[in-house]
């Protein structure tokens, strides 16, 4: 069993040795509280449960941090499990101290039961955002090393769930705080318990090795200090076995078995300065054959957690590559302790000569607020500023974009949530549902079911895409009316705001053509869109704008062309010598291109109107043809002209009939029979079947005219299983 006094002088020697100055006395006086705290306290070894306090401590003296983090540590589960008070600790050690044990019991208060991924990155990033000081962080991965350290008097169920709570959260925060050393120990504690059988079997083969392995090591490590001595640098050189979960996680990523792994080795070489780095670069290159592709430079490009080393692989005689990193000792300091190193500068009472600071007065110099709380406070903003993290009423967190509404929360919910929402309460407090949310607000949405739904404006005050998302579903949902006319209108006055002419829509060539630019099927589904909210009308004028522009002027020079072409009915006197062409006179047009329009194949006998078009002369509609329906707008007016068939000839022209019909063997045949029978000319006949027994068969033949297509459409609807005929197109 571990003794209370033996954790007692090596947390004070630690401390010593870390914090030369330290107030050893009141130091000694948390000590003291706490082991009166927690006296009846039993750690699950059997032993005092003060040992616990006294082991965080020492951890968080060793990685640097002050005296008020050393005093946190002692006391960082007094409030959570004894009867100490905020009040109580705050007049004892002052308000920092209190706080930061109060900041820590908040932590381990917090529900990590949950296994959602997403759940546990949120609380990560928690962790950060919460924390007024990053020392609680600090404290608490103290807390939960010593807890690993601790790990086998737990049950082998606590085992696993707080392995695996310490490799989704702690080592990747250990990582993102550039603490090297403390992650490592955390995941291979872990690998321990999660995955026993590769754990032992790492830790055998690395045993049965190790001579091996040492001698390996002790030949290159030997090379590279020749080599230094032998051009004059100073520095030293290490080497290590990798860690047993980077072994690991290899085996697993390269699908490897042990034997089959290299790159188990990595040296490292400290040196006094940068330019000696890529000296010593040089010099490993030179006495090794260099691995291409591995090399990097991770000294002009740190790594976002402040880590910096040059990183190169090489292969040595022994035919084993092997890492080797070069960095000074201000970067190895940063490398092993990463944030908490920062502390030693700032105190000023390190360990070790006046030297080994030097690297953090340069490094904070060469920032403009040569401050490292400031520092801190700017890592923390730039990794979390733009989210803001609040509770439901039942504590879960919810990760919202900074500068979220209860509105983005209540869709965050549910979108029913959302629909239904008539209030708000933040902190217990009923709240404008526009106000701005705070890092850990407990928010709470009120709900009726008599509400009306989402307003227009909540487009505008959410903040998340997930609710503008939700919100204009519903609207696009339950309002299609209502979207239709408040679309239109913003889209008219859209375009009256940029001098367009709202007829340009209904225009039967360039309306079409728009269309399609916007990708909507009809006006009135974009004036639904532009409604909910999917299209703001700027956008939608904005994207056909120029083509607009485009066809307004080539109408205008079509209508100058045109003027010469137009006869003047006074000098002419009458129409009836128009020339017919095609078939077709054109009244107030002598002679121009003519074309029957592919929508409505109109023969002779069918009523029809001409529109003239851009560049194809007049195409020929049917009266009753849809594309021909806006002809009385007073826009169009100008290019629909009346047109007649010139009845003296009679020219055949093509149409198609499109036969339903019920499907039966031999169909094909009697209509091709009928067709011939009745002296028509087929250019096209073909079948096809369609589900539930029917068929269409298309058919595309010669007439003359109205009368002569209404006998052939009669002759093939008296053909047995023929049930139905329209005109199709050609
Ligand atoms: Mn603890």
């Amino acid at each position: 069993m571990e003794t209370f006094d033996a954790h007692y002088q090596s947390m004070r020697a630690t401390t010593l040795k870390c914090m030369p100055g330290a107030d050893m006395e009141l130091i000694d006086r948390a000590v003291e509280y706490a082991n009166a705290k927690h006296q009846h306290q039993k750690r699950k070894d059997g032993s005092p449960y003060i040992i616990h306090p006294l082991a965080v401590a020492e951890i968080v003296a060793e990685m640097g941090l002050d005296i008020d983090a050393i005093l946190g540590a002692l006391l960082h589960d007094c409030i959570e499990d004894t009867d100490a008070s905020h009040d109580e600790i705050e007049k004892l050690f002052g308000t920092t101290v209190a706080e930061l044990v109060e900041g820590v019991t908040k932590l381990t208060r917090a529900n990590f039961e949950t296994s959602e991924q997403a759940q546990m990155e949120n609380l990560r990033k928690m962790f950060m955002a919460m924390s007024k000081d990053i020392r609680v962080v600090l404290i608490k991965i103290a807390d939960r090393l010593h807890n690993m350290r601790t790990m086998q008097y737990q049950t082998p169920e606590k085992q696993v769930k707080k392995c695996r709570e310490t490799m989704d959260i702690y080592a990747p925060l250990a990582h993102r705080l550039g603490m090297q050393k403390i992650k490592w120990e955390l995941e291979d504690t872990s690998l321990r318990y999660l995955n026993p059988s590769e754990y032992n079997e790492i830790m055998a083969y690395l045993s049965a090795h190790q001579e091996q392995d040492e001698a390996f090591m002790r030949t290159i490590q030997n090379k590279i200090t020749e080599r230094l001595e032998s051009v004059g640098i100073h520095g030293k050189v290490y080497g290590r076995i990798k860690h047993v979960y980077s072994i690991y996680r290899k085996m697993q990523s390269q699908g490897k078995s042990l034997d089959e792994l290299y790159d188990l080795y990595a040296f490292r070489c400290i040196v006094d300065t940068i330019p000696d780095c890529y000296n010593v670069l040089g010099h490993v290159h030179d006495l090794f054959n260099l691995v291409p592709g591995r090399f990097k430079d991770y000294i002009s490009t740190p790594k976002p957690n402040m880590y910096q080393s040059l990183h190169t692989t090489v292969i040595g005689k022994q035919g084993i590559p092997f890492e080797v990193q070069i960095r000074t000792w201000e970067m190895h300091e940063t490398a092993e302790y990463g944030i908490a190193a920062h502390w030693k500068y700032k105190q000023g009472t390190g360990s070790g000569s006046e030297k080994d600071f030097e690297w953090v007065r340069r490094l904070l110099e060469s920032q403009q607020d040569s401050d490292a709380d400031e520092y801190i406070q700017s890592l923390k903003i730039d990794m979390f500023d733009d989210e803001v993290f609040v509770f439901t009423p039942k504590g879960r967190i919810v990760s919202l974009p900074a500068g979220s509404t209860p509105i983005d929360f209540a869709y965050a919910i549910h979108s029913g949530v959302g629909n239904s929402m008539v209030g708000a309460k933040v902190n217990n407090r009923i709240t404008n549902i526009d106000a701005t949310l705070k890092n850990g607000d407990i928010v709470e949405i009120l709900t009726s079911k008599a509400a009306k739904g989402p307003s227009r404006d909540w487009l505008n005050i959410c903040k998340s895409n997930q609710a503008r998302t939700k919100i204009k579903q519903w609207f696009k949902r339950e309002k299609r009316e209502e979207n239709v006319i408040h679309g239109r209108s913003s889209f008219e006055s859209e375009m009256k705001r940029v001098g367009l002419p709202l007829s340009i829509t209904i225009d039967p060539e360039v309306g079409p053509q728009l269309l399609k630019k916007l990708s909507f099927a009809s006006w009135e589904d974009m004036y639904a869109a532009i409604g909910y909210g999917g299209l703001t009308a700027l956008k939608a004028v904005g994207r056909i704008r120029d083509d607009i522009n485009k066809a307004l002027k080539v109408q205008a020079n079509e209508k100058m062309q045109q003027s010469p072409l137009r006869l003047n009915p006074d000098s002419d006197g009458g129409k009836s010598n128009r020339h017919a062409v095609n078939g077709v006179i054109v009244e107030d047009i002598d002679s121009c291109m003519i074309k029957f329009a592919k929508c409505c194949t109109p023969v002779p006998g069918d009523a029809i109107v001409g529109f003239i078009t851009k560049g194809f002369g007049v195409s020929i509609h049917r009266c009753d043809c849809p594309n021909a329906a806006g002809r009385d707008h007073p826009v169009q007016a100008a290019r629909w002209v009346r047109v007649r068939w010139a009845n003296q000839e009679e020219q055949p022209f093509e149409t198609t009939l499109e036969l339903d019909c019920i499907t039966r063997d031999g169909l094909l045949l009697d209509v091709a029979t009928t067709m011939t029978t009745a002296h028509v000319r087929v250019k096209e006949l073909f079948g096809k079947d369609l589900p539930g027994g029917k068929s269409i068969f298309t058919v595309k033949f010669e007439v003359k005219n109205a009368a002569e297509l209404d006998a052939i459409r009669n002759k093939l609807l008296n053909i047995r299983d023929v049930v139905g005929s329209k005109r199709g197109q050609n």
